[in-house]
């Protein structure tokens, strides 16, 4: 699909095969269905002899550029969209998990990925395992003759936790493992955990891919035979993308990498400026050489990320206290947007957990985690600022 070696290239030159029109933007297909054009043909696409277009719930051109495209940026052989990012996570483990089965999982990971570890998977007896990011050696001990998969996010969200991935790569293969792993945060411009060995990368196309916080999506890219067993999964149980939503996931991608940097580049002037302020207990960002995981995060990563946490002083009510005293932050329930987001997950996304489990994920009452998005960042760091006096008072 491209001749190109380059990320930012191949994101904005691997296109689709032109219409008859000759358009140079690829146009938005939105068909339920494609004609054949006889019998016989409509029969060979059915057997697989031929490939091509049939129905959109199988494939879609807007789709098949998104994915192509997302392909060729982690390195992978093949992959398929889907509706959102869980439709993935659910996908590239219930396709290819059967009763008996057992995943070890990384303890820090999204919350409706831990719903379907801990509500939905027992009813198909399927078990997991949850072992501490940051402490590699239980993990070993936490594999058994029915474990199938590892799933592990990195950075983790919203704790900002780094794992080894080339050590979680020989462990999978070790055990002959599938290792899945959740890149939503870092994006393949910043990390492509294919090369250390993960046979699936997962995404939430709703953050840092769409950039904008317009469109639901996701997408599960990796090694061909997997891929082959998903697909069949989810061409017959239905979270198709809209092909709407593919061709704004694939015109994102073309400005992935311009947009990764200044998001990095604001996150980390964000957290080099809060770093020791005396409201603040504790600032994390994985560039940050305070990080406890500094010199791991520069190695598998490009950049930071575009997420900082950091601790409030005065526990939960000064949390809330301080998102009440924003002014242009966003309080709302995305990261990776072009819009600055601040979020309580202890009030907010994580308020369901108890004290425990959210202390076991690293979700202190006073955290705040920012997604920093694209404004000039003296904006961003004068808002924070400004709350942070104001909740003080
Ligand atoms: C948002 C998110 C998901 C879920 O994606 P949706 O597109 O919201 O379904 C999964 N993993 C991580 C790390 C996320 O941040």
């Amino acid at each position: 699909m491209s001749d190109y070696k380059h990320f930012e290239t191949q994101a904005i030159r691997s296109q689709s095969e032109k219409s008859p029109f000759r358009e140079h933007s690829t146009p938005i297909y939105m068909t339920s269905s494609f004609t054949f054009e006889d019998a016989e043909q409509a029969r060979a696409l059915f057997a697989d002899e031929q490939e091509g277009n049939i129905y959109t719930r199988f494939s879609n051109p807007n789709n098949n550029e998104f994915i192509n495209k997302l392909c060729l940026l982690e390195g992978t052989e093949d992959g398929i969209s889907t509706a959102s990012g869980m439709a993935a996570m659910f996908c590239s483990m219930a396709a290819l998990l059967q009763s008996g089965d057992h995943v070890l999982a990384s303890r820090s990971v999204f919350g409706s990925t831990h719903q379907i570890f801990t509500q939905i998977f027992p009813k198909w007896g399927i078990t997991h395992s949850y072992a501490d990011i940051n402490n590699p050696d239980e993990w070993e001990a936490k594999i058994n003759k029915n474990t199938k998969m590892i799933f592990a996010e990195t950075p983790s969200n919203p704790a900002l936790d780094i794992i080894d991935l080339e050590w979680l790569g020989k462990l999978a293969k070790k055990h002959n493992l599938i290792l899945n792993i959740d890149n939503c945060f870092a994006t393949p411009y910043l990390q492509q955990p294919a090369k250390f060995g993960a046979n699936l990368v997962t995404h939430s196309a709703t953050k840092f891919m769409d950039g904008q916080g317009r469109t639901m999506g996701g997408a599960i890219v990796g090694d061909a035979d997997l891929i082959k067993e998903i697909r069949f999964f989810a061409r017959h149980s239905g979270p198709a993308m809209s092909p709407f939503n593919g061709w704004i996931l694939s015109k994102s991608l073309e400005t992935l990498a311009i947009r990764m940097d200044r998001h990095c580049e604001n996150a980390l002037k964000i957290a080099e400026y809060l770093e020791g302020h005396k409201e603040l207990e504790l600032v994390k960002y994985p560039f940050l050489k305070s990080h406890p995981k500094h010199e791991l995060a520069k190695k598998q990563m490009k950049l930071g990320g575009g997420l900082v946490t950091f601790e409030v002083k005065g526990g939960i009510d000064r949390g809330r206290k301080f998102l009440n005293n924003l002014k242009m932050l966003s309080l709302t329930a995305n990261l990776g947007d072009s819009r600055t987001i601040a979020t309580h997950p202890a009030s907010t996304t994580h308020s369901k957990l108890t004290d425990e489990e959210r202390a076991n994920v690293g979700i202190t009452p006073g955290l705040v985690r920012i997604s920093a998005g694209l404004e000039n960042v003296n904006d961003i760091i004068e808002d924070i600022e400004n709350a942070l006096t104001a909740s003080a008072q």
